[in-house]
């Protein structure tokens, strides 16, 4: 579709003059503008830009009472040139599209999408930080707009994707928990999709964690608590012997396109990389052997968290100080380098606004 056909009603009163873009929480301030479409009549149409504001909803909208929702996380960037630069835009608005099949929300076209939120940077370029940290979080979801309480599919859905200025998502490295009770995903469940519902049920067993002092849960499997899976929401990876490794995504480990970024970096510097299973016992056997060097999640809006140390039942596992992690700054650097624009890349990764 042409972005012509976009209809674009901007705001009269921008809010941009009045951020401190050195002080702003994570998630808590939204641009002027937001994406918008919705699906009715069999078809998704009225794309438009309108100034951000508040949707008005019926005590029974779909959404809020069965979440059928989806989301995904994305980041602008500022090139030194000053260009608005994506990273691998593409795949989140595919990805969107399979969490939409797994939650029965009709598929929404990729391109369409990307060349709205073209349209909507280049409105709101202005709020995308330049601050060493900062980017501009982008947040394109999906949810049922039915006034209707019966279950079944709904029939109207929104697209909304509003942005919002960020600064670094935690400061420090995090204190994990290896969570051998609940399980965020289970087979035949939905933990590969951005399904609002993960989120909503991965809150208990993260408070229980956090009030024992953790910062966040690594999941395990669900069957057997034995296998590594995700660390809250990112995909997890470790140093054994030099070697990254991190447990293969599939129906319960959600497809990180940092995780596959990461991956990707690591061999094209020619360290060695491994997708497989990944048990707790190995982990902690590698730890009392010193070949375990490094542990860390991977994240759209993390990049690279570095974990300061595991827990598991009422053992503590330290691991080493982050500034001996070289191999995963050495990534971290390369792939903020490359989502910046600042470094190139011979991936198809990039696309310029
Ligand atoms: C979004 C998400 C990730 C990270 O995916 P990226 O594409 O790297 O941002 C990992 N795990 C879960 C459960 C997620 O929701």
């Amino acid at each position: 579709m042409e972005s012509s056909n976009i209809n674009i009603v901007k705001t009269s009163s921008s809010r941009l003059k009045g951020i401190d873009f050195d002080a702003v929480e994570f998630g808590k301030v939204f641009s002027d503008h937001m994406l918008l479409a919705d699906y009715y009549d069999g078809k998704w149409q009225d794309f438009r830009i309108t100034p951000f504001e508040n949707i008005e909803v019926s005590p029974a909208f779909f959404t809020l009472h069965y979440g059928q929702s989806i989301f995904e996380g994305m980041k602008a960037h500022r090139s030194p040139e000053g260009e608005i630069v994506l990273f691998r835009p593409m795949d989140n608005f595919n990805r969107l599209n399979i969490s939409a099949e797994r939650m029965c929300i009709p598929q929404i076209d990729s391109n369409t999408l990307l060349e709205g939120l073209q349209e909507l940077l280049k409105i709101d370029k202005g709020w995308i930080p330049t601050t060493p940290d900062g980017a501009l979080y982008l947040r394109p979801f999906i949810f049922a707009t039915d006034e209707y309480i019966g279950v079944r599919p709904s029939l109207k859905y929104r697209f909304v994707l509003f942005t919002c200025p960020v600064n670094k998502y935690y400061e420090q490295p995090v204190k994990v928990k290896v969570e051998t009770k609940y399980a965020r995903a289970s087979e035949g469940g939905v933990g590969y999709a951005k399904a609002a519902g993960n989120y909503a049920a991965s809150l208990y067993p993260t408070q229980l964690a956090n009030d024992e002092g953790f910062d966040q849960i690594i999941w395990t499997d669900s069957k057997e608590h034995k296998y590594i899976e995700e660390s809250g929401t990112m995909n997890l990876m470790v140093i054994i012997n030099d070697t990254i490794i991190t447990p293969p995504s599939g129906e319960t480990i959600l497809k990180g396109i940092t995780r596959d970024s990461v991956l990707q970096i690591a061999q094209d510097l020619g360290y060695k990389t491994e997708e497989r299973k990944l048990s707790v016992d190995e982990v902690v056997a590698a730890h009392r052997n010193g070949s375990l060097t490094d542990m860390f999640g991977t994240g759209t809006a993390v990049t690279i968290t570095h974990v300061s140390a595991f827990g598991l039942g009422t053992e503590l596992f330290e691991l080493p100080p982050v500034t001996e992690r070289h191999i995963s700054i050495q990534l971290k650097k390369d792939l903020e380098a490359i989502k910046r624009g600042v470094k190139s890349t011979d991936h198809d990764w990039i696309v310029m606004v």
